[in-house]
């Protein structure tokens, strides 16, 4: 990982919107900083009113509510769970984890979501859940893939980590299936350092829910006087978000609408000025569907090969930008492999995962550093830009 110390224009910065230090002091002076204090509940609430979702848990990471995820759902060893290829590795080891087996489904073209058409083929009498990942901010086609679900009675857990305050048919992400995980790791839409979230839909999995985020045990029953001592009661660990991190991240999602509008005003003005290279056919731009609602998480383009990215990616690193590719797919890694996965076995995440390149993209990043970049773009195909 490079510095962004480096770069007079990084990948991500992180950025204070308004009262998050105030609110961190609160924190502090009200003398409960660890889970579940004030601030935890404010954030909590904030995201169960805002996206309609039954419980929020606030968690230390999208990775910990994954790992709560897959400890509620009991699956057994060679119980089998379909995700993408093309994700972060927390989306899979979650699953791992549990000595589940990992059926890995290709991505579509457009979106580069796992690709509904493809999930039916891949279930069989083993198979226990289906693990959409919302790429960039663009909800997957979750009518079918719910429709599927229902019909083969699996569990939906949506990786929200990059959907938060992003919406699908006027219903939010994270609250489309049985239960979600939603990031706040610095290089997310709404920041607290690291921390994430659990959304529970189906309330049949709340209490417990409750009791594996701490550690196994009822300590927040006791702590409602609802029980006189508690107990270790399940599987669990340490899994929830420290106060003093909610204060910072509660002035964060109090800005939810204003971050959002920015990034729009960046994906908008990349999308426009980029526009002459991608009629051109030199570049592909992302694809949002009518029915998705982004929140822009990111931008990102494909180029014509691997070799034409390496080449931009140093181009604009001599011009003091940081551009990254973005996920090796899962299949092609070394632990892919030992569970006989091959390259060559899923063509559309192989090809997207050598093309795709994503451009800086955060709050404070200014139209001017965005016109750089584009134009640093222009000059490496050699093309005169429009003005
Ligand atoms: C960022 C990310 C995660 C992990 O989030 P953490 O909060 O860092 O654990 C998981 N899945 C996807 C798709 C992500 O983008």
């Amino acid at each position: 990982m490079q510095i962004a110390a480096k770069y007079s224009i990084p990948f991500n910065k992180p950025f204070i919107v308004g009262k998050e230090l105030y609110y961190v002091a609160q924190s502090v002076l009200s003398g409960h900083t660890s889970g579940d204090g004030e601030f935890c509940r404010r954030c909590e609430t904030l995201m169960e009113q805002r996206f309609r979702a039954n419980r929020v848990f606030l968690t230390t990471s999208c990775t910990a509510a994954l790992e709560i995820s897959a400890i509620l759902l009991n699956l057994e060893e060679g119980d089998e769970v379909i995700l993408p290829s093309y994700t972060f590795v927390s989306t899979a080891n979650a699953f791992y984890l549990r000595k589940a087996k990992l059926k890995f489904v290709d991505i579509r073209p457009d979106t580069l979501n796992i690709d509904e058409t493809q999930i039916e083929d891949a279930i069989n009498e083993r198979t226990r859940a289906i693990v959409p990942v919302h790429y960039a901010g663009v909800a997957c086609e979750m009518d079918k893939i719910s429709e599927i679900a229902a019909k083969y009675q699996l569990r939906v857990v949506e990786d929200a980590a990059q959907g938060v305050h992003a919406a699908y048919k006027g219903r939010y992400e994270g609250t489309l299936g049985d239960l979600a995980a939603y990031s706040f790791h610095e290089t997310k839409n709404f920041i607290c350092g690291e921390g994430g979230a659990l959304v529970v839909q189906d309330p049949e999995f709340v209490e417990r829910a409750e009791i594996i985020r701490s550690d196994g045990t009822d300590r927040q029953r006791f702590l409602r006087g609802e029980v006189d001592a508690y107990q270790w009661r399940d599987t669990g660990s340490g899994y929830s978000l420290p106060d003093l991190l909610a204060a910072f991240l509660y002035a964060q999602l109090e800005s939810m609408d204003e971050i959002t509008r920015k990034r729009g005003e960046v994906y908008a003005l990349y999308k426009e000025t980029l526009g002459p290279l991608a009629e051109r056919g030199l570049v592909e731009l992302p694809v949002i569907p009518e029915h998705c609602r982004s929140n822009f998480h990111l931008f990102h383009v494909l180029l014509q090969s691997l070799e034409q990215r390496t080449a931009l990616i140093e181009h604009l690193r001599d011009q003091q930008i940081l551009a990254v590719f973005h996920y090796v797919p899962l299949h092609d890694s070394p632990v892919g492999h030992s569970l006989g996965y091959r390259r060559g076995m899923l063509p559309v995440t192989e090809d997207r995962a050598a093309r795709l390149l994503r451009l800086p993209m955060y709050y404070d990043l200014t139209e001017a550093d965005v016109m750089r970049v584009v134009s640093a773009i222009y000059e490496f195909f050699q093309v005169e830009r429009p003005r």
